[in-house]
């Protein structure tokens, strides 16, 4: 143990997230205690910073050691390890302490957290963005739950986030409840999207036979304005990686890419709400069809050449149009899913904190960010002109994309977002007709207002 100078924090959980976080605020200086369920990786990691992290192998001791009001971050697998560390802290936390769930939470169970542990102890749902080197660099943190309660952490964190455009610290008082929890999980759905809209780039480039190399110089072109992105960013790095033989490592990743929950959890929650975030899902979908077994030896796919080398930035313009009206459906369905959620719960999120918190330091940054806060000013008309500039992308993308036979899920949930967003009027009256004609249903009369029924010709039954 270091001495009897009390820590200004407390971390439990030690793997990549936990351990980095703790490094982080060791590195900036503020004394921070450590206890993980198995002791090993406390006492690796103490010796990393034996002045600046204090590890315990007893919780009662590891709680003890912090200045009060204790604040405690949590970084667990999530589910029920949560809730058992829970039991175990409440065995020696006061009611004015402050547990905050950095890990992966499903917002409802943040939520269910919160009623529970109402006047036995502070908890806040908070997500955490970056991965691992963001947890030890600079993340980007979004904690939700009872105001007072946050803004007593917010000194604390924003030593240890990222900075966002005009460097101020990327972390905000997200929100009430599982605000924090949520506004995180639909980051993740986002990010799914937006790796699926390059990953359908890179499968066009690859059936057209271009090389590691090539990819690189096409994605790197495509890194730029809006697009500039750390998504981008680490795909260059990705294609240009070798093994010692000189082959590309990307060629060596089995084609499988799992998911640990959040896409998922994103999706039932659009449902739930009956909001339509159909690049989000479909992102989600086109994983798990990735994960399947192909019998795609027995076929041999025609690819036509959609593009020779000559004519490369003929094709980077048709790319960029379509990863910026991916990214930009990609976001805006986001929003649209949390202003719902606010507004349900009553979480009072303001989506420009939320994009100036993802500004940095997280896995969906990207210059369009800038362009996004500019949009959700604008109102409906304003919103349907700027929308006008990417709907006139659409002729030309879906002839471009007609002649690949590569599946491009999300790129086509996407173009379907935008004309949807853009017209005039949906064909949804006749599914409604059609519903009302067989059940019944009733129908709302756009001259009058009325809710009705009937009026049909029913000479087919
Ligand atoms: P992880 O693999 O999700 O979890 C391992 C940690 O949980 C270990 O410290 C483990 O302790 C502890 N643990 C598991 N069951 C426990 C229990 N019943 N009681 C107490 N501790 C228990 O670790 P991670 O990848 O660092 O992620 C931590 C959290 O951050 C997760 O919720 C994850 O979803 C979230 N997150 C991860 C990333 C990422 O890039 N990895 C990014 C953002 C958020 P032992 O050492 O004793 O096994």
């Amino acid at each position: 143990m270091l001495n009897t100078i009390k820590s200004s924090i407390g971390v439990v959980g030690l793997a990549v997230m936990g351990a980095n976080i703790a490094r982080n605020f060791a590195s900036k200086e503020y004394k921070t205690s450590v206890y993980n369920r198995t002791f090993a990786r406390t006492q690796e990691l103490v010796n990393e910073f034996p002045d600046h992290l204090d590890g315990f192998e007893e919780l009662k001791d590891f709680v003890e050691s912090l200045e009060l009001p204790r604040k405690i971050i949590v970084m667990v697998k999530s589910g029920q390890p949560v809730d058992e560390l829970i039991i175990e802290l409440l065995k020696y936390v006061d009611q004015d302490d402050i547990i905050i769930d950095c890990g992966n939470s499903y917002w409802k169970d943040t939520q269910r957290r919160q009623e529970q542990l109402k006047h036995k102890v502070h908890f806040i749902g908070c997500g955490v963005s970056g991965g691992s080197l963001g947890a030890l660099h600079g993340p980007s943190i979004m904690p939700g739950g009872e105001k007072h309660v946050v803004d007593q952490l917010l000194p604390y964190l924003r030593h240890v986030v990222a900075k966002d455009f005009l460097l101020n610290p990327c972390v905000s008082n997200i929100g009430e409840g599982a605000a924090g929890h949520f506004v995180k999980m639909v980051h993740n759905g986002i990010e799914y999207a937006l790796m699926q809209s390059i990953a359908e780039i890179y499968n066009i480039l690859r059936s057209n036979k271009y090389s590691n190399e090539h990819m690189r110089i096409v994605f790197s072109k495509l890194n730029q304005g809006n697009l500039q992105s750390y998504l981008l960013d680490i795909t260059e790095d990705i294609l240009e990686s070798k093994i010692e033989n000189g082959d590309y490592l990307l060629d060596l990743v089995l084609d499988k890419a799992e998911s640990k929950g959040t896409g998922g959890w994103t999706v039932i929650s659009a449902i739930e709400l009956g909001v339509s975030i159909p690049s989000l899902s479909s992102a989600l979908f086109a994983r798990y069809a990735n994960s399947q077994d192909h019998i795609t030896t027995m076929i041999h796919p025609i690819y036509e050449n959609l593009s020779s080398q000559d004519n490369l930035d003929s094709t980077i313009d048709e790319f960029s149009k379509i990863l910026e009206l991916n990214f930009f459906a990609s976001y805006i369905q986001g929003f649209e899913l949390i202003q719902k959620a606010s507004d349900e719960y009553s979480w009072k999120v303001d989506i420009h904190e939320v994009l100036r918190v993802w500004e940095g330091g997280c896995i969906i940054r990207s210059q369009m960010i800038s362009t996004l806060q500019s949009y959700i000013k604008l109102n409906k008309t304003l919103q349907i002109d700027f929308l006008t500039k990417y709907a006139q992308y659409i002729p030309k993308i879906r002839h471009f994309i007609s002649q690949t036979r590569v599946s491009m899920a999300t790129t086509n949930a996407s173009l379907d977002y935008i004309l949807t967003f853009l017209a005039p009027r949906l064909p949804t009256n006749l599914i409604q007709a059609q519903r009302d004609y067989f059940g019944e249903h009733t129908y709302v009369r756009i001259d009058s207002g009325d809710t009705v029924t009937g009026g049909w010709n029913k000479s087919k039954g």
